[in-house]
């Protein structure tokens, strides 16, 4: 299960810090220079580990928490109200223009990532809300990925479509809109193409359709088992494209958890939603405060 041993070694120093009557600056040192351990471990970005220690010993090492009736549990809430912070505080819808107005949402990705698979599971996600999305197929290079889109949106009940994979993925693009605003879709999710690395040619192709296509939204999805090289990748599309959040897919298995932890305040981008399985119904919204509870256990 994903956070395990983060929040095994998480517990053990409260566990400490619980049985403690009073708390001297030592011991609130202390207990913070393992939380990092244990972030770290986790794979949480060094520099967000760093801050986030600041901020919890800034507030931790005070007279009203040393002197309070409880400190050790003062020093737990604290940890935990950091934590959330860190992941943005506040859960973050995305946004959707009313009525027949289309929204368009472009999705970025690494090859394995999720993309293909979340692309049908948001749209399943508004058709219960009751939008009316039509997804497109720009994935043009991986072999079945067009295929595996119509399958997915079948079971969705979704409309898929699709130019083969002999047209530029603008051209489909453009002609997906056309389809959409003639038989009254107000949701047009893309499916772009990803690479196994970030490259010079992926970027160029999404740069192209973010620039002849009114995007408005720029998901990013990125896979929790890579760890710090899924914030790495958010860092670089969000540089080189700009996305508006991202979402976290596999957090259903055994993952460290430091993307969870980084993403936001490595890119300044929030997480929409998490993936929690290889149905098209595991997908769930992301709640830093859930999630911040689930880590702390
Ligand atoms: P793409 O190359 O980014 O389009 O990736 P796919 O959508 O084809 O997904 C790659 C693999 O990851 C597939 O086997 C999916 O079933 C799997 N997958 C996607 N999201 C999740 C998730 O949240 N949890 C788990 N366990 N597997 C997922």
């Amino acid at each position: 299960m994903a956070f395990e041993n983060l929040s095994d070694k998480l517990q053990n120093v409260f566990k400490n810090l619980r049985s403690k009557g009073r708390l001297t600056e030592a011991d609130v040192k202390a207990a913070l220079k393992e939380v990092k351990m244990a972030l770290l471990e986790a794979d949480v970005n060094f520099k967000v580990v760093k801050q986030f220690i600041k901020a919890v010993q800034e507030r931790a090492i005070g007279q009203d928490v040393m002197n309070g009736l409880n400190p050790g549990q003062m020093v737990i809430k604290i940890v935990n109200e950091e934590m959330v912070a860190l992941m943005g505080n506040e859960t973050t819808e995305i946004a959707l223009k009313p009525g027949n107005e289309i929204t368009i949402i472009m999705m970025v990705g690494l090859q394995g990532a999720g993309k293909t698979t979340t692309t049908a599971k948001l749209a399943g996600l508004f058709k219960k809300k009751g939008r009316k999305p039509l997804l497109a197929a720009c994935d043009i290079y991986r072999p079945a990925a067009i295929q595996q889109l119509h399958i997915n949106g079948e079971k969705q009940g979704v409309e898929v479509f699709s130019m083969g994979d002999k047209n530029k993925p603008v051209d489909i693009a453009k002609a997906a809109v056309e389809h959409a605003s003639k038989n009254g879709y107000n949701t047009l999710i893309i499916d772009t193409a990803g690479r196994l690395h970030v490259d010079e040619s992926m970027m160029e192709e999404l740069q192209e359709l973010k620039k002849n296509i009114q995007i408005d939204q720029c998901i990013l999805v990125v896979d929790a088992m890579t760890g710090q090289d899924a914030v790495n990748v958010s860092e670089t599309f969000n540089e080189k494209i700009g996305i508006d959040g991202v979402i976290l897919t596999k957090l259903d298995g055994d993952t460290r958890g430091g993307a969870a932890l980084s993403i936001r305040s490595v890119t300044g981008r929030p997480i929409l939603y998490v993936g929690m399985g290889e149905k098209l119904t595991d997908l769930e919204q992301f709640y830093p405060d859930r999630m911040a509870s689930r880590i702390l256990g």
